[in-house]
């Protein structure tokens, strides 16, 4: 079975997270169905819901959506809530389920131990005061990975409202601290993540040139017209920097018309997948599921599904390299310039 690295899932955030290493009903992603699927190394998600606001409805009349960004959440919640689920995160490191991975060598040597390779990634920074004190006792505690913004607003950034159809650029892009925030994860290592940024963020981030721009779970905006997806422009930005693009599975990114339906082809994702390809080169191309945070096709079902959408990439035309490259080594690759390590 060919490994897969996948660069977003919201497993340590679900409410019955405690199963994750036995396995539990319903949900996307879990130890015995990371196995069955190939599952070997991914980047988890520690994200703080917005209090009170429920899974973002994407139902709308008409084809078009627009969903108001979400309300800023206070940074005390947010301290709260991640630092228990990185706890939890931990606990399934201490419970020998899976291994937090901080360097190449770490990931590496999880793959050939045949151990979940976890890389721990804050989506949103609201857990991290604008002077950044915080974020050296995260990454001692191994954050490797951070998007300075989910949807919604916060000291680092405006995060980008899910509308459909509609272009990315949104808004004003990082704050000054947001700009501090980007340059001091480069220089410790942390991978940046722009997925849920806006396009003036996006652009903020490119001009600070200190890494490689990841965008870890977007889509095609040519294929699907979601402001969480990405500009030909941002392609070729992402190319340029020696990053990559992490094609979502979450239907509402990737169907044409934009709809939250389960009822969605896996050749859907080979599409976004081939696009981006064909655009910026297969080196800047690889997985980034969404799972557990978004609706994902039936015919890939969860993470036990990888290898059909693996199979559906060979078949349509990826060599058996470019397949390795999308599902494991552009990642490595990538998280390799940007933890200098
Ligand atoms: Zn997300």
């Amino acid at each position: 079975m060919i490994p897969v690295f996948d660069g977003h899932n919201d497993a340590i955030t679900r409410e019955d997270a405690a199963d994750f290493a036995t396995g539990r009903d319903g949900g996307h992603l879990d130890l015995p169905r990371a196995r069955a699927g190939g599952l070997a190394g991914g980047i988890f998600a520690l994200f703080t819901p917005t209090p009170g606001a429920d899974r973002i409805d994407f139902d709308r009349g008409g084809g078009r959506m627009e969903v108001e960004l979400a309300a800023p959440i206070g940074p005390e919640i947010a301290a709260a809530t991640t630092s228990q689920a990185a706890g939890r995160l931990l606990g399934l490191e201490r419970d020998g389920k899976l291994r937090i991975v901080r360097t190449i060598a770490d990931l590496d040597a999880a793959r050939e131990d045949g151990v979940l390779a976890a890389v721990m990634h804050h989506e949103g920074a609201e857990a991290i005061d604008p002077g950044l004190q915080a974020l050296e006792l995260w990454y001692a505690a191994g954050l490797r990975s951070l998007g300075p913004v989910w949807s919604r607003p916060n000291a680092f950034a405006h995060g980008v409202p899910f509308m459909f159809p509609a272009s990315p650029d949104t808004g004003p892009g990082l704050t000054a601290a947001g700009r501090r925030l980007v340059r001091r994860c480069a220089e410790l290592g942390i991978a940046v993540d722009l997925s849920h940024l806006n396009e003036a963020g996006f652009w903020d981030v490119a001009r600070l040139d200190g890494a490689p721009l990841i965008a870890s779970h977007s889509g095609v905006h040519a294929l699907c017209a979601s402001t969480r997806n990405l500009t030909d422009a941002q392609l070729d930005a992402i190319a340029a920097s020696g990053g990559l693009v992490g094609i979502v599975f979450a239907a509402p990114f990737i169907r044409a018309d934009g709809a939250d339906d389960a009822d969605t082809p896996l050749s859907t994702i080979v599409a976004h997948i081939r696009y981006a390809a064909d655009r910026i080169g297969v080196e800047h191309v690889a997985l980034g599921s969404d799972f557990d945070g978004a609706t994902v096709p039936d015919e890939l079902g969860d993470v036990a599904g990888l290898p059909r959408l693996l199979d559906a990439l060979a078949a349509a035309g990826f060599t058996e390299d470019e397949v390795r490259a999308i599902a494991w080594d552009n990642w490595r690759r990538v998280l390799a310039a940007a933890w200098r390590a």
